[in-house]
């Protein structure tokens, strides 16, 4: 059989390598200043003032919601069509993840549907950037301001994504001074790797602080907010936090990875054009909504969906069968055994989220793709 295609990869190089192999010369595999060289040049990149590491993306939820405030009792908003730890991070801190069924044209939260969905115990909202897609957060931040709330961007989809913002440069702003706070995954399926971790980005101060304390068992070692002092050993843990750090190697992966980002978006986005063409005059695929005027998609995916007439499975499985790796993105967090268990979602609860589960495919995506894979996986997809 052919070699198999997957859906996505990392692209690892030389200089990557020699970087970690250097760092494992040193004196500091975690906790020296590698992590700190990291966050500031994720920060400078995206344009915030702050960047946290977490050991990973999902950490980095937990973080941001804990610093968000979120607790026993409280609602936070998320759409369905997103990895699980969307939601679950909110489950940790005792909150209700409530669902806003998404946009079909954007396959993001339908922005128009929060608003009925924000009761007195709603704290924050938590939109997905589906696939590098930057929604219209301008939007999402204003609706947050009336009720008080919260807006923690999921963009785990779009680091090197640009959005277009009023009053800024023509060619869009980067995600992670937009949102109160933005998350970012370094998975290695999303644009940069550390192999596991994550970051939030932040203009606010007091969640810096918080998240700082969080990450690392809620211990603080500041003399400016410590109660007591026993002395040069004493630290002080102030509230439960955990064991969520990034290491020196991570770190140290992390800023050899994004000095190629720019070059990994943009491939992302030819091989995007590529897709889009080849597709274009095939009836029963519908290709992913391009970025807004004056913005830039990161194509962390490339989702298509099926006509409602064809069965997705078999689509599904002639591709498997033919070594591309498809996948499915996502599995509606409503639908998991667990949220029905414990929250009393049903199906039907959430139509546009359900139909889009139904016909999504995501054909393989990520920089080391060739243009004869590309046209492997077009082909097949075609001849079917
Ligand atoms: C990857 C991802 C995360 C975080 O995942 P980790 O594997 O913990 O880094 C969060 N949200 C979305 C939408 C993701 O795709």
């Amino acid at each position: 059989m052919d070699k198999v295609i997957p859906y996505g990869r990392q692209y690892i190089d030389q200089e990557d390598i020699d970087a970690v192999v250097e760092v494992l010369r040193g004196d500091w595999l975690t906790q020296g200043p590698k992590v700190e060289e990291f966050e500031r040049a994720v920060a400078e990149y995206c344009g915030a003032r702050y960047a946290i590491a977490f050991n990973s993306g999902t950490s980095a939820l937990h973080g941001a919601m804990y610093a968000a405030g979120v607790g026993p009792g409280d609602e936070v908003l998320t759409a369905p069509i997103t990895f699980a730890a969307s939601a679950n991070a909110a489950v940790y801190l005792g909150a209700r993840p409530r669902f806003v069924d998404i946009d079909i044209s954007t396959y993001c939260i339908h922005i128009d549907k929060i608003e009925a969905s924000i009761s007195e115990r709603t704290r924050a909202i938590v939109p997905v950037d589906y696939a590098g897609y930057p929604l219209d957060i301008e939007t999402v931040n204003d609706i947050a301001r009336r009720h008080g709330l919260v807006v923690i961007e999921d963009a785990a989809h779009a680091l090197g994504a640009r959005r277009a913002t009023a009053g800024r440069p023509a060619a869009g702003q980067p995600l992670g001074s937009q949102a109160d706070m933005t998350i970012l995954s370094f998975h290695p399926v999303k644009h940069i790797t550390t192999g596991e971790g994550g970051m939030v980005l932040t203009d606010q101060v007091e969640f810096y602080k918080k998240m700082m304390v969080f990450r690392t068992h809620g211990i603080t070692k500041d003399p400016g907010s410590m109660q007591e002092d026993h002395g040069p050993w004493y630290y002080e843990m102030q509230d439960l936090g955990y064991n969520y750090r990034l290491t020196d190697i991570q770190s140290t992966l992390g800023r050899s990875q994004l000095k190629k980002l720019e070059g990994f978006v943009a491939q992302r986005n030819r091989l995007a054009e590529r897709y889009n063409e080849a597709l274009a005059g095939t009836s029963w695929i519908q290709t992913p909504p391009p970025a807004p005027a004056g913005s830039r998609h990161a194509y962390h995916l490339y989702p298509i969906l099926v006509s409602p007439e064809m069965d997705r499975r078999k689509v599904f499985d002639y591709l498997r069968g033919k070594g591309i790796g498809v996948q499915v993105h996502y599995i509606p967090v409503h639908l998991h055994p667990y949220y029905r268990r414990c929250f009393g979602c049903r199906p039907g609860d959430f139509p546009v989220s359900e139909g889009f589960y139904a016909r999504e495919i995501s054909l393989p995506m990520f920089p080391g793709l060739s243009l004869a894979d590309q046209d492997r996986v077009v082909e097949t997809l075609i001849n079917f």
